[in-house]
C-alpha cells in the first residue's frame, strides 16, 4: 500500500478539553485541519474523535509466569489496539519487544525496561531481583534499554514481618533515581503501602504506580513535587481475592490489603482534588488481560473524577505527560471515533466506532 486514502473525520473533534473542532483530515498518515486540495478517494468517518487512548501502566511480553513468546505479545498489543488504546507505557517487561516498533499496525510503546525488585520480593519471573548495592548499575542498564522510564518495585510483602514493607533503603533509592535522571530517564515505582512513599518522593521519583497507600499527610507532598500516580483501579479490585488467598499465612498483610482496597476511591479522588496528576493504567499483562482502558476510565469516574478529567487521564493529559502529540496538526493520525460524546458518558469508550492508527483504519 503506497498511498493511504484521505480520511475526513467529521462531527466533533475533541482536540483538547477546551478545544473542540468540527473536522479534521488525515493525509499521508498525518493529521491536518486544512482541507486537502483536489483529494480523490476520500473516506468519511462521522462521530466524536479522541486521540488514541493511553494505557500508562501495562505490560507487553509478560504473562502470569514471566516472559511470553512473540505471538502472545502480539496478541496483547492487538487487544489493546482493538479497544482504541494506541499508546502504551510498558511498566516493566522481561521480554524484548523492540520488534513492535517496526509494526505500523501495532500500538506505540514507551518502555521502562524490566522491573527492578529486591531479591525474593516480587512475583517470580518478572523482575531483576537484586540487592541495594547493585541498584545504581541496574537502573543504568534498564534506563538504556527502555524509552525514558525505569521501573522499581518499591514495596512488597516481607514474609518475616507478615506485612507490606519498603524494599529499598533510602540511600539506595536516592542514588538510583539520581542515576536515572542523569541518563535522562524518569523513574516510577510499584507501591501498595504507605511506608515506602515518603522516601521515594523525597528522593525525586517522578511517578508512583497503584499508590493505594497515599494518606492525607502524603498527598500535599506529592502535589507539591508534581509526582504523578497511576492508580490501576481495575487491578486494586483484585485485592480482596489476594487477601483471601493470603489470610491463613499472612493475616496482617491480608487486613492491610483490605484496608487499602476499601479506601481506594477516596484515595484517588483526594489525590486528584489536591492537584496530583492521575493517569489511566490497567496493569494488563502479568495477571490481568489487556484491553481494560474503558473499564479503568469508568472506575476513575466512580472514584469521583469529573468525566472530562478521567478522559484527559487517558488522552490529552496522558499524551502530554509522556511527551507524545494528540490531535495536533502534522501529528501521526492515531485516533478513535465514537458514536456519542464520551464526555457525556465515558462508557462509550468500550465501543469505538472507528480506530485509526498511523493514518490507517484498523478497526
Ligand atoms: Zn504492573
Amino acid at each position: 500500500m503506497s498511498e493511504r486514502a484521505v480520511l475526513h473525520v467529521r462531527g466533533r473533534v475533541l482536540a483538547g478539553p477546551d478545544d473542540v473542532r468540527d473536522e479534521l483530515w488525515v493525509v499521508g498518515g498525518r493529521i491536518t485541519y486544512d482541507r486537502p486540495a483536489g483529494a480523490r478517494d476520500v473516506r468519511t468517518v462521522d462521530g466524536w474523535a479522541l486521540p488514541g487512548l493511553v494505557d500508562a501502566h501495562c505490560h507487553v511480553g509478560l504473562g502470569p509466569h514471566g516472559p511470553v513468546d512473540a505471538g502472545t505479545a502480539e496478541k496483547q498489543a492487538l487487544t489493546d489496539r482493538d479497544t482504541g488504546t494506541l499508546l502504551l507505557r510498558d511498566a516493566g517487561s522481561p521480554s524484548d519487544t523492540r520488534w513492535i516498533d517496526e509494526r505500523e499496525d501495532l500500538p506505540k510503546i514507551i518502555r521502562a525496561g524490566r522491573h527492578i525488585a529486591r531479591t525474593r520480593r516480587y512475583i517470580r519471573g518478572f523482575a531483576h531481583e537484586i540487592e541495594p548495592e547493585d541498584l545504581v548499575a541496574y537502573v543504568a542498564q534498564e534506563a538504556r534499554r527502555g524509552d525514558g522510564w525505569v521501573k522499581l518495585v518499591g514495596d512488597w510483602i516481607d514474609r518475616d514481618l507478615g506485612d507490606l514493607a519498603p524494599t529499598w533503603p533510602r540511600e539506595a533509592v536516592e542514588a538510583g533515581i539520581a542515576e536515572a535522571h542523569r541518563l535522562g530517564a524518569r523513574v516510577t515505582a510499584h507501591c501498595f503501602a504507605e511506608d515506602s512513599l515518603q522516601d521515594l518522593v523525597e528522593a525525586g521519583i517522578d511517578c508512583v504506580e497503584h499508590a493505594t497507600g497515599l494518606t492525607a499527610e502524603l498527598i500535599p507532598l506529592f502535589a507539591e513535587r508534581g509526582v504523578a500516580i497511576v492508580p490501576t483501579l481495575v487491578n486494586i479490585a483484585t485485592f480482596p481475592k489476594l487477601a483471601d488467598g493470603g489470610e491463613a499465612k499472612f493475616p496482617r498483610w491480608s487486613a492491610h490489603m483490605r484496608r487499602l482496597y476499601e479506601r481506594r476511591y477516596d484515595t484517588v479522588r483526594d489525590a486528584h482534588d489536591a492537584g496530583i496528576p492521575v493517569f489511566v493504567g490497567t496493569d494488563a499483562g502479568g495477571t490481568l488481560p489487556h484491553g481494560l482502558v474503558a473499564a479503568e476510565v469508568a472506575e476513575l469516574v466512580t472514584a469521583g473524577l469529573p468525566a472530562t478529567d478521567a478522559l484527559a487521564a487517558t488522552t490529552w493529559a496522558a499524551r502530554a505527560w509522556l511527551g507524545r502529540p494528540g490531535l495536533d496538526e502534522g501529528a501521526s493520525a492515531d485516533l478513535v471515533v465514537y458514536e456519542t460524546d464520551p464526555r457525556a458518558d465515558v462508557r462509550v469508550l468500550a465501543a469505538p466506532r472507528r480506530i485509526v492508527l498511523n493514518g490507517r483504519v484498523v478497526g
